[in-house]
């Protein structure tokens, strides 16, 4: 395995840095979310975390992929709304190709594809809808190409989560064209998706836990 791999306690790291940057910022997404949605989405990621966290508490990870998938079925049944499925299916599909003790930069860039492929699998939206999809693209695009360039698993990470906070900015000016932002037509221009916004916040968190 290559230099700075990530591993199991890096998985771990990662669950904790998220359930608390949710939780800091659980009334600013549900604020988003007020503006162009339901309000609901800070809250929902909130509860999923604090789960996550309680369900990691016992747990034995062998692999990277253990953890992942562990998150993934808390999410899903602790979430609801859309973003249950969507991160619930992002973390299922990313858990299935790290079933390994950890990852290279490769490995990092393979994790943040399935995520990516997990997302439009389930919710069908493309770059360019206002969703979370426009901050997972560009992350995984530039993933791809830190892996290329030779960086380590961390800066990958790092190149991820700058490119989705960038991705998820230009969700600003776009229309919303799925999910319940989309009832608002040219109305959820001028806000940002929250979808977009909370993977920023987990992308970030991937990439701190790792540094
Ligand atoms: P709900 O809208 O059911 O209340 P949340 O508020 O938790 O669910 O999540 C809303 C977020 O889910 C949106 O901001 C958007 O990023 C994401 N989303 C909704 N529908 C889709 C979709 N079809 N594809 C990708 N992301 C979506
Ligand atoms: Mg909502
Ligand atoms: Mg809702």
């Amino acid at each position: 395995m290559s230099e700075g791999a990530l591993d199991v306690d890096w998985a771990r790291r990662f669950v904790a840095e998220a359930a608390a940057v949710v939780a800091e910022h659980r009334v600013e997404l549900s604020e988003l979310d007020r503006l162009i949605g339901d309000g609901d989405h800070g809250e929902n990621l909130a509860r999923g975390f604090s789960a996550v966290t309680a369900a990691m508490e016992p747990a034995e990870p062998a692999t990277v992929g253990d953890v992942l998938k562990l998150v993934a079925t808390t999410l899903m049944s602790t979430v609801g709304g859309a973003a249950g499925p969507l991160y619930g299916t992002a973390f299922l599909r990313a858990a299935k190709v790290t079933a390994v003790p950890a990852v290279d930069a490769q490995g990092v860039h393979s994790l943040l594809d399935a995520a990516l492929e997990g997302v439009v699998a389930r919710g069908k939206a493309q770059v360019g809808d206002k969703t979370m999809v426009d901050a997972w693209h560009p992350a995984v695009e530039a993933a791809s190409a830190a892996a290329e360039a030779g960086s380590s698993p961390a800066q990958v990470l790092r190149a991820a989560a700058e490119a989705a906070a960038v991705g998820a900015a230009s969700t600003d000016d776009l229309v919303a064209l799925k999910g319940r932002a989309s009832y608002l037509g040219e109305r959820s221009v001028g806000h940002r998706d929250p979808g977009a916004a909370s993977t920023v916040l987990l992308l970030d968190a991937a990439a701190r836990a790792a540094t």
